[in-house]
């Protein structure tokens, strides 16, 4: 409430904030002031984004491309989406019925939630998931239903657990796959239990595939979008944050049924205009040849990250770590510890410098885990674990 006693809307003040986001803006704030903070918080690389898409979006910012696009995004950057979708994923889209522009896969999950959800509605949600899922759904008047993801299931829902939250006012599901924090990848197995319910109870599908490329020890990420019957119920999220490290670009893409571009479209009219001009040419570079031998390299190195960090961490007496499948994060078991996921963190930040995100900023399941990012530079990762260490012993 102000001095005079006007109050925010109810709307956001039942809305917490983004850990991922607080938590590094904090690291950030204590490194201004001179303290040697490591940031394993949100899942941002060390990596710079690739000098070919660079210096892409700086000739396009260079030749004047400096003007507002299409809503739906450039054709080129639409004609390049589709390019990929079928190189990589098997995906036959047409750049005009089926792929908006975004910026960054946040706003790609707003104009599909206020696409499809409306107030009352429930949408099945991972329990833990996304920081921002939930507060997105809550933003819109929807209601997340939280299905829980077990350690001792892989982090995996059985039919079972996703049937039995289906009510008469489901509307949608949204899942994550590499998964956010917990690192499983989806089978086909895994997908099948989503879609036979999704079709059974006819509901949209949203799905989060932004670390699609970022799968480890050889498994291969399979779209929901393709399995049969979900290609007109499902809405795709992907980007080039994680991929490509391309996080302070805020560029992202929507494949979605023709059905509900539309609905996007107006939304994306209505709050951003369109995705950035010059960030659009730079990404639609990232997908014009296969994928460039800096990048494959950048991705090598991150599962040796990935390998390592976990390895360490169950190397640390009353913690422990699942080997992820896919993603770059490490979701640690803290439950011996006796300290709650908030208490930890907080004291890893205050006494260690190192900041980690706690579980519980992921849903009720996530009480019990603390996530770091694993793609920081060798040698953040080298002290960061000898801190982690010390801070639990
Ligand atoms: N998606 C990343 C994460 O989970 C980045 C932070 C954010 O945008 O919330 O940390």
């Amino acid at each position: 409430m102000s001095e005079k006693g006007i109050k925010i809307a109810s709307r956001i003040s039942r809305i917490p904030s983004s850990a991922t986001v607080r938590i590094a803006d904090q690291a950030a704030e204590l490194k201004r002031q001179g303290k040697d903070v490591i940031d394993f918080s949100a899942g941002r690389a060390a990596e710079h984004s690739p000098l070919y898409i660079n210096r892409a979006a700086a000739l396009a910012l260079l030749n004047g491309d400096t003007h507002q696009t299409m809503a739906q995004g450039t054709p080129v950057f639409r004609e390049m989406v589709a390019r990929k979708l079928e190189r990589d994923n098997g995906i036959k889209a047409d750049p005009e019925k089926n792929i908006i522009a975004t910026l960054g896969c946040k706003n790609g999950l707003t104009l599909a939630i206020f696409s499809t959800v409306d107030p009352g509605d429930e949408v099945i949600v991972e329990d833990p998931c996304f920081v921002s899922y939930n507060a997105t759904i809550g933003l819109c008047g929807g209601i997340p239903v939280a299905v829980p993801l077990r350690e001792e299931n892989e982090f995996r829902w059985k039919k079972e657990d996703l049937e039995g939250a289906v009510t008469e006012k489901t509307k949608a599901i949204l899942i994550c796959s590499p998964h956010n924090p917990c690192g499983t990848v989806h089978t086909e197995e895994d997908l099948d239990v989503i879609s036979d319910v999704a079709i059974k109870h006819d509901l949209w599908v949203i799905t989060d595939e932004i670390y699609e490329r970022l799968t480890l020890g050889g498994r291969k990420h399979i779209c929901l979008a393709t399995r049969p019957g979900m290609a007109e119920r499902t809405i795709t999220l992907m980007g080039f944050t994680k991929t490509f490290s391309m996080g302070g670009w805020r560029i992202g893409f929507a494949y979605v049924p023709e059905t509900v571009l539309g609905s996007m479209v107006i939304l994306q009219q209505h709050m951003m205009t369109c995705a950035g001009s010059f960030t659009q040419a730079g990404a639609a570079a990232a997908f014009q040849q296969d994928y460039h031998p800096e990048v494959k390299e950048m991705w090598e190195e991150w599962e040796k990250r990935v390998d390592y960090v976990t390895d360490e961490i169950n190397r640390i007496p009353r913690i422990s770590c699942h080997k992820p499948e896919g993603s770059f994060y490490a979701w640690i078991n803290i439950k011996k510890t006796g300290e709650s996921s908030v208490v930890l963190a907080e004291r890893l930040l205050n006494e260690q410098y190192i900041a980690l995100v706690p579980g519980s900023a992921f849903g009720k399941t996530g009480e019990g885990y603390l996530r770091m990012t694993c793609v920081k530079s060798r040698a953040d990762i080298n002290e960061g674990i000898i801190r982690l260490s010390k801070g639990i012993s």
